[in-house]
């Protein structure tokens, strides 16, 4: 038996006003994308964006339903509409923000695991790493440079694929 260990790795800026400005301007267009948030049950607002290779930049943001399991998050709402939509134009960057006013947030929120999968699966079909940035808007800043860096066991068997 071999005790195995994963260390993950991230940078953590004190503030957006740390970033690159590619990286800080694509931070707001998150915060744009909460104005489209349609999330009467949560009452909590996520917004991502997406910047493509061509500059591109696509919004998107959490679509809840009185159906509950019926809505989606706003990574997936991107991914999927870059899947349907832009495929050809790879994903360099992905930002994602929250915002509520039940609570304060004081770090930045995560990916759930489904859409922590299908960001893999992006990845994949573009056949190169996505950087995320997970931005508090009252706090720090989180970058990843890849989605294997949050899941790094990821259901991926290369035999499904052709
Ligand atoms: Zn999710």
């Amino acid at each position: 038996m071999i005790d195995k260990q994963i260390n993950i790795a991230f940078k953590e800026y004190t503030s957006i006003n740390e970033l690159p400005d590619a990286d800080k301007a694509l931070c707001n267009e998150a915060v744009k994308a909460l104005d489209t948030s349609h999330s009467p049950y949560s009452h909590f607002k996520v917004g991502a964006a997406l910047q493509l290779k061509s500059g591109t930049i696509l919004r998107a943001s959490n679509q809840e339903n009185v159906a509950y399991p019926s809505g989606l998050c706003a990574e997936r709402v991107a991914l999927f509409n870059w899947g349907a939509n832009h495929a050809d134009d790879a994903i360099i960057t992905m930002a994602v923000t929250a915002q509520t006013n039940d609570f304060d947030l004081l770090k930045p929120i995560t990916s759930c695991g489904a859409c922590l999968q299908v960001m893999a699966e992006c990845e994949k079909i573009q056949n190169t790493p996505m950087r995320v940035l997970l931005y508090c808007i009252n706090g720090p800043v989180w970058v990843v440079d890849g989605v294997q860096s949050f899941l790094p066991f990821l259901f991926f068997e290369d035999r499904l694929t052709h």
